[in-house]
């Protein structure tokens, strides 16, 4: 808690919407009641107690991207700018939006009126650093909003801000908690592509180029691939959009028409061995853990192979000896995977009869992916998933 005057008149003024002559006011009145000699920050705290304002709840000055909550005000942080997207204007004014990062995550910025103006001179690669922006909800996600008060620095001087570190992991070993991970394992399971058309006008999903509101208009096109990778210490689904898919598949586009044709590519990916960076993802629908891939290779270097085969044997000859291991094991993946036990039980397995394994996690995924379909009919997931995208 700050014990600067000023900054806790501020926010008294602040949190209890009176003006700053009626705290003077008061202050002068509670200083003649006092016999004895109180100090300003004293009296300071006894109006804000009886006036309910919680000066306690301040939050720390400079913020972690990870630790910005709904609901906070006066947030202070600094950020590397990772997308600036386009102002819409509005009858009533304009709003425009940038993504920003620092190690521990990212979160959007959103810029109202006049304040877009800022955007113009931001581009990607930037240093930002925000005094005095509040924190809210947005679609289950908290945004950032750079209001009248708020101030914006760009490339502030000395200041350098570290980018998202994804840390390597065995697939089993990543939890709920994590935040960016990067897994390495061979493909065991492809999945089509899902190519879903937007209104390039209002980004509803459509049809055959036609948009209910805007008729036939060019569409965008969203490109959705997943498929499963298993490290030899349990599977994760991995998740690919927009321009992730097009680095891995030539020409995408292709397959909507041709879907079949499809069979071929997925033949070559299988067994494939593959490094993603990826976030780490809760998925509500089917209480699981799944990535959401950032960046992947299939260049993997001789040493990096080597110890992936030397961590894999040594993770199926922990496995029974090793009871520690196999309870921490067991409580991840009871996380991953709550409701569903013929899952658990299967992914339990995975170490140890591959070949079995294997089929039976196509089956699990295969009514997964229906699953996974069926949920996508609904528009507002869709808005997710570009949400999703955009993280
Ligand atoms: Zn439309």
């Amino acid at each position: 808690m700050s014990d600067n005057y000023e900054e806790l008149l501020r926010l008294i003024v602040e949190k209890s919407k009176k003006s700053e002559e009626e705290i003077n006011e008061m202050i002068e009145s509670k200083k003649k009641k006092f016999p004895v000699k109180v100090s300003q920050n004293g009296l300071l705290h006894i109006i804000a107690n009886e006036l309910g304002v919680d000066l306690i709840e301040r939050i720390p000055d400079v913020l972690k991207i990870k630790n910005i909550e709904d609901s906070m005000r006066n947030v202070e942080c600094y950020g590397n700018v990772i997308s600036v997207y386009p102002i819409r204007e509005f009858a009533t004014g304009k709003v425009g939006n940038i993504l920003i990062g620092d190690e521990t995550g990212m979160i959007r910025v959103v810029f109202w009126n006049e304040k877009t103006e800022i955007l113009e001179k931001i581009k990607p690669g930037d240093v930002i650093h925000i005094k005095s922006a509040y924190s809210r909800m947005n679609q289950d996600r908290v945004e950032l909003q750079v209001s009248r008060y708020t101030e914006v620095l760009v490339n502030p001087k000395g200041v350098h801000v570290k980018s998202v570190e994804y840390e390597k992991r065995k697939i089993s070993e990543i939890s709920v908690d994590d935040n960016f991970v990067e897994i390495l394992g061979p493909i065991v399971q492809v999945y089509d592509i899902k190519i879903y058309e937007r209104c390039p006008k209002c980004n509803k999903k459509i049809e055959n180029q036609e948009c209910q509101e805007h008729g036939k208009v060019e569409p965008n096109n969203l490109f959705i691939f997943s498929f499963v990778v298993d490290d030899g210490t349990a599977n994760i689904r991995c998740t690919f959009f927009n321009d992730l898919v097009e680095k891995m598949i030539e020409n995408p586009l292709q397959y909507k028409e041709n879907p079949i044709e499809f069979s071929e590519k997925r033949r070559e990916l299988i067994a494939k061995m593959i490094k993603v960076k990826a976030k780490v993802n809760y998925n509500q629908s089917f209480d699981r853990i799944e990535l959401n891939a950032r960046d992947f290779t299939f260049d993997i270097s001789a040493s990096e192979e080597k110890e992936f085969v030397s961590r894999s044997n040594e993770v199926k000859e922990s496995d029974d000896s090793d009871v520690d291991n196999k309870k921490d094991k067991k409580n991840k993946l009871e996380k991953l995977d709550k409701s569903d036990k013929s899952e658990k039980d299967t992914q339990k397995k995975t170490t140890k009869n591959n070949e079995k394994d294997k089929k039976e996690v196509e089956k699990i995924s295969l009514e997964s992916e229906d699953e996974f379909d069926e949920v996508l009919e609904e528009d507002e997931i869709l808005d997710d998933i570009e949400s999703l995208m955009e993280e």
